[in-house]
C-alpha cells in the first residue's frame, strides 16, 4: 500500500519520482492511494468561501502541464476533456452556492473531491504512459461514510467489504490499483470528505481492508521528526514509533500523519512506514506494535496552535452525578471534539480548537456553572514509550521552561505522552526549548546510540554546552563551512535565504553588485527593530572546527557566529510573539560596504526605528566606535648612483623624516573615544639598493575620535610640503546609543553604520572578540555566543518596551 500526499505529485518531476518508486515496488503488488496536488484542496476550498471559481485556473493548468509533458498526445487531449468537464461541474456547483449560501456545506466536499479525482486520474494515466499496468478507481467505490459533511465518518466493515470486492481482483490480475485519498460516499452516493490530511486515513483504511504487507505514507520529509521542522530546522528523524507515540503525536499537531491513520493499521499488526519521495533512499520511521525504548525516553515533540481552554467551576460538581454528562453533552450536541481535560475538586478545564461554534458552546456551559474562557493557546506534547517507566522527565520538562506560563497539564492514558498548554505566542519557544533539552545530545546518531550499550559510551556524560547551545553553533559552523570571501557571498546568501523561509521568514534579495546578493528578511509584520550584521569575510577561507570552548574558522566572530546569534534571538523574540523584526545582511563589509550603501535606500528602512549591529564587541554595547582616515603619503627624489649620495636627494630618506615627524605628532583625544591613533602600515619604494631612491610612499591609517578637520591639519603640518598627502576615506566617529543595564565600550573599528543612517537608531554590539577576527586562527567562545543571543533577546525587548528609557546620545 502506498500513499503520495499533496507535496509528492506537486508537478511533472513529482510524479515522474513517484513512477519510479511505484515501479520499484512492482513486485508486492502495490494499491496507491494519492492526494489532490498541493494547493488544491485549499484553491477548492477558497472557491467554495468566494463562491467563484477564479482562483481555480493556476490549478487547472498545472494538471494540464504535467498531463502535456508526461502523456502522449492522444492521452493528453483525452485529460484535457476531463478537465473541461471538472471545471464546467465545479462551475455549476459554485453557482449553486451563490445562489444559496445555506446549501454551500453539503456542496463543498463535492467541489472538494475534485482535487483527488484529478490527481488519481492522471497518476494513473502517467503511470500507464511509463509502461506500468495502473488502473483508476473511483474512491468513493470502496470508502463508505456517514453522511456528517467535512469530517465524515467511514462505516469500517462496509468499507472493508466494498475494498476488498472492488480491489481485490484488480491486484489478482496483477493491476495496480490508482485510487484518491480524502473522499468518500454515503451509502446514498453523496460525496463527502474524511476532513484534511484525510489520504492518509484512506490509505490505512484500504491497506488493513486488504490486509497489506506495509502502509507507506511517502511524504516531503523523511519520516517523522523529533519535531516539526519549521519550528525546529535541524529535527532529525525517529527510526522507529509505537503505534501509540505515533497515534499521539498525530493527534496533538505532527501534520505528517493524519490522527485516524493508526487505528486501523493497528488492528491489523500492520507496520506504517513514513518516507520522503524527495530522498527514496533515506529509511524514514516505520510505526509499529513494538518500539525501542530509548535511553533519553523522550523521542518528539508535538504542538498544536489555535487551541481555546476553557474552565468549568461549579460547586455542582462536588459529587454530583451526571454532571459530567451534562457538560460532554453540550460538546456532543455541537460536534466539538475536547482534547485534553483534567479536573479538580469543583473545576474541569479543558481544550477545544478554536471555531465558530465556540460562543455558542459556551453559552450553553455557562448554564452549568461558571465558564473562563482562554483563547490562542497551544497543545504541547513530549511523546515517548519511556516516560511509562522513567521517573523524572516531567520535572525535567518543567524545569526547562520555568519562565513559561503552563496550565493543564495531563499524562496521557497511554502513558506514552505528557500533554501541558502554553499561550500561542510561547510555543515556539517552548518545542524548540523542550527540543534543545530531551533531543539535542541526539545528533550523534541514532544508529551509534542504539549499537553502543549503555555502561561503555566514553562520551562524557554532560557536554561541554548544553544541549540548547546547540543549535546556535551548529547554524555558526554551516555558515563558517560556505565561503564567503567579500565578492564571493552569493552562496551563503542564497543558503541563508532557504533557511530564513524554513523558518516562516518573507525573503527579498538585495541587489548591490552582480552576484552579490544581499538579504533582507521580515515576518510580515511592520519591522521596527532590525538585526543586521554582514555576510562577507576576508580571506583566506578555513573551515570550521571546534573543541569544548570554541567555534573556530573564517568568519566564527566577523560575522558568522553573529549571524547565527541573531537568527536564533529573532526566533526566541517571535516565539514570545514579537514579529515587529527583520533581518539584514549585506555584503562587502570588509571592502568598501557596497551592501550597505545599497541597502540604505531600501524602502524597509523607513519602517525600522532600531538597527542593531552585529560586529564582535565582546557582547558589549559600543557607545562609540573610533572613524577612520585613510591616506597616501609619496616622498619625491632625485635619483643617482649610490656612493655619491651627496648628488641625489632620497625620497625615502625624506619619507622617513617625514614618518618620524608623523609618528611625534600629539593626536586629538576625546573623552568619549579615547586617543587617536595612527598605523604606518605599508611603506615602499627605491629602485635598488645601490640607487638614489627616485620615489618613496606609504599608507597610513588613522582611527578617528574628532572630525577629520583638525587631524589633517596636524599631519599636513608635520610632514611641511615634504611629501605630497593623498586622502583614500574618511569615516568620522560615530556616536552610538547606550542602552541602560548593557555593559559598554569603545571600539576602535569601523563598520557599516555610517553607511546605514536611513535605518533608524543604530546600535552596536556582537559576541566575540575583534581580536580573533581577520586572524590565521579566527574563533569564537560558545559560552559568549549563546550570551550574544541572550543579550539580543534583552536589548530588543528593552528597545521595544521603553524606546524612551534608551538614552539616546547619537
Ligand atoms: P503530505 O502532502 O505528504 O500529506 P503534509 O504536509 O500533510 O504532507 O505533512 C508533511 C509535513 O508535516 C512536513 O513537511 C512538516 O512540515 C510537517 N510536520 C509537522 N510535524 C512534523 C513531525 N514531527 N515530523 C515530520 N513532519 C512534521
Ligand atoms: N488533499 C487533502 C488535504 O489537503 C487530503 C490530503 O492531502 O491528505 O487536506
Ligand atoms: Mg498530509
Amino acid at each position: 500500500m502506498l500513499k503520495f500526499g499533496g507535496t509528492s505529485v506537486e508537478d511533472a518531476a513529482a510524479f515522474e519520482r513517484v513512477t519510479e518508486i511505484v515501479r520499484a515496488e512492482r513486485r508486492a503488488h502495490p494499491v496507491v492511494v494519492v492526494s489532490a496536488l498541493s494547493g488544491v484542496t485549499d484553491a477548492l476550498l477558497a472557491s467554495v468561501e468566494a463562491a467563484n471559481a477564479s482562483g481555480l485556473a493556476p490549478h487547472f493548468e498545472r494538471h494540464r502541464e504535467v498531463a502535456q509533458r508526461l502523456l502522449d498526445r492522444g492521452a493528453a487531449t483525452g485529460f484535457q476533456t476531463e478537465l473541461d468537464e471538472a471545471r464546467s461541474e465545479i462551475d455549476r456547483l459554485l453557482g449553486r452556492v451563490s445562489r444559496d449560501r445555506a446549501a454551500a456545506p453539503q456542496l463543498r466536499d463535492e467541489v472538494v473531491s475534485y482535487g483527488e479525482r484529478l490527481s488519481s486520474s492522471l497518476l494513473a494515466q502517467v503511470l500507464a504512459a511509463r509502461g506500468l499496468p495502473a488502473s483508476w478507481v473511483d474512491a468513493r467505490r470502496c470508502i463508505v461514510t456517514n453522511d456528517t459533511a467535512v469530517r465524515a465518518e467511514p462505516d469500517l466493515p462496509e468499507t472493508d467489504r466494498r475494498t476488498r470486492a472492488v480491489l481485490g481482483p484488480l491486484v489478482a490480475a496483477a493491476r495496480i490499483p490508482v485510487l484518491g485519498g480524502f473522499i468518500g460516499a454515503t451509502a446514498g452516493g453523496v460525496t463527502t470528505t474524511l476532513g484534511r490530511g484525510g489520504s492518509d486515513y484512506t490509505a490505512a483504511l484500504v491497506g488493513a481492508a486488504l490486509d497489506a504487507e506495509e502502509i507507506q505514507i511517502w511524504t516531503d520529509v523523511s519520516g517523522v521528526l523529533t519535531a516539526d521542522p519549521r519550528l525546529v530546522p535541524h529535527a532529525h528523524t525517529i527510526p522507529t514509533l509505537s503505534y501509540s507515540e505515533a497515534s499521539e503525536l498525530a493527534y496533538f499537531g505532527a501534520k505528517v500523519l493524519h490522527p485516524k491513520s493508526i487505528q486501523p493499521a493497528l488492528v491489523r499488526g500492520i507496520p506504517v512506514r513514513i518516507v520522503n519521495s524527495r530522498a527514496p533512499q533515506d529509511a524514514g520511521t516505520v510505526v509499529a506494535a513494538e518500539a525501542e525504548l530509548w535511553p533519553g525516553t523522550v523521542k518528539s515533540i508535538a504542538h498544536k496552535s489555535g487551541i481555546t481552554v476553557l474552565q468549568i467551576t461549579s460547586a455542582r460538581m462536588l459529587g454530583a452525578y451526571g454532571f459530567l454528562r451534562a457538560l460532554f453533552e453540550v460538546f456532543d450536541r455541537h460536534h466539538m471534539p475536547v482534547d485534553v481535560v483534567t479536573t479538580s475538586e469543583v473545576s474541569l478545564s479543558l481544550t477545544v480548537e478554536d471555531g465558530a461554534a465556540l460562543p455558542a458552546v459556551v453559552e450553553e456551559l455557562e448554564a452549568l456553572g461558571e465558564v473562563r474562557v482562554e483563547p490562542r493557546r497551544a497543545i504541547i506534547c513530549v511523546v515517548g514509550e519511556g516516560l511509562r517507566t522513567t521517573p523524572g522527565i516531567a520535572a525535567r520538562v518543567f524545569e526547562t521552561i520555568r519562565d513559561i506560563n503552563v496550565s493543564l497539564i495531563s499524562q496521557g492514558a497511554s502513558r506514552v505522552n505528557l500533554t501541558f498548554v502554553v499561550e500561542e505566542g510561547q510555543a515556539r519557544e517552548t518545542v524548540t526549548r523542550l527540543h534543545a533539552a530531551l533531543l539535542e545530545g541526539a545528533v550523534v546518531g541514532q544508529a551509534e546510540r542504539r549499537k553502543v550499550p549503555r555502561g561503555k559510551r566514553s562520551r562524557s556524560a554532560r557536554p561541554a554546552v548544553s544541549p540548547s547551545d546547540r543549535w546556535t553553533v551548529e547554524v555558526t559552523r554551516r555558515l563558517i563551512d560556505i565561503a564567503s570571501v567579500s565578492g564571493d557571498e552569493e552562496a551563503v546568501a542564497h543558503f541563508l535565504a532557504e533557511h530564513l523561509e524554513e523558518l516562516d521568514y518573507n525573503v527579498e534579495f538585495l541587489a548591490s553588485a552582480p552576484g552579490r546578493p544581499g538579504l533582507y528578511a521580515t515576518t510580515g509584520a511592520a519591522p521596527r527593530i532590525v538585526f543586521c550584521t554582514h555576510l562577507d569575510t576576508v580571506p583566506p577561507f578555513f573551515p570550521s572546527s571546534e573543541d569544548d570552548e570554541f567555534v573556530y574558522g573564517r568568519g566564527a566572530c566577523d560575522a558568522k557566529g553573529i549571524i547565527a546569534a541573531q537568527l536564533a534571538a529573532a526566533g526566541r523574540l517571535r516565539a514570545a510573539g514579537i514579529e515587529e523584526l527583520g533581518l539584514l545582511f549585506v555584503v562587502d563589509e570588509e571592502k568598501g560596504s557596497i551592501g550597505a550603501r545599497a541597502a540604505n535606500g531600501h524602502a524597509g528602512a523607513r519602517e525600522c526605528r532600531w538597527l542593531i549591529v552585529g560586529e564582535p564587541t565582546e557582547n558589549k554595547l559600543a557607545t562609540g566606535s573610533k572613524g577612520s582616515l585613510r591616506m597616501a603619503l609619496r616622498a619625491e627624489g632625485t635619483g643617482g648612483h649610490s656612493a655619491y649620495p651627496e648628488r641625489g636627494r632620497s625620497a625615502i630618506h625624506t619619507l622617513l623624516d617625514v614618518l618620524d615627524d608623523v609618528r611625534a605628532i600629539r593626536w586629538p583625544a576625546a573623552p568619549e573615544f579615547g586617543e587617536t591613533t595612527c598605523n604606518i602600515g605599508i611603506i615602499g619604494g627605491g629602485a635598488g639598493a645601490n640607487v638614489i631612491a627616485p620615489d618613496a610612499r606609504a599608507e597610513l591609517h588613522i582611527r578617528l575620535v574628532t572630525d577629520a578637520a583638525p587631524v589633517r591639519e596636524l599631519l599636513e603640518r608635520a610632514v611641511a610640503g615634504r611629501a605630497k598627502v593623498e586622502y583614500l576615506s574618511a569615516t568620522p566617529p560615530v556616536r552610538l546609543t547606550a542602552v541602560p543595564g548593557f555593559d559598554t565600550c569603545v571600539v576602535g573599528f569601523t563598520t557599516d553604520v555610517p553607511h546605514l543612517a536611513n535605518w533608524g537608531t543604530p546600535l552596536l554590539i556582537g559576541p566575540g572578540s575583534i581580536h580573533d577576527a581577520h586572524t590565521a586562527g579566527e574563533r569564537i567562545s560558545k559560552a559568549e555566543l549563546e550570551r550574544g543571543v541572550d543579550l539580543y533577546v534583552r536589548l530588543a525587548r528593552s528597545l521595544r518596551a521603553e524606546p524612551a528609557a534608551a538614552e539616546v546620545r547619537g
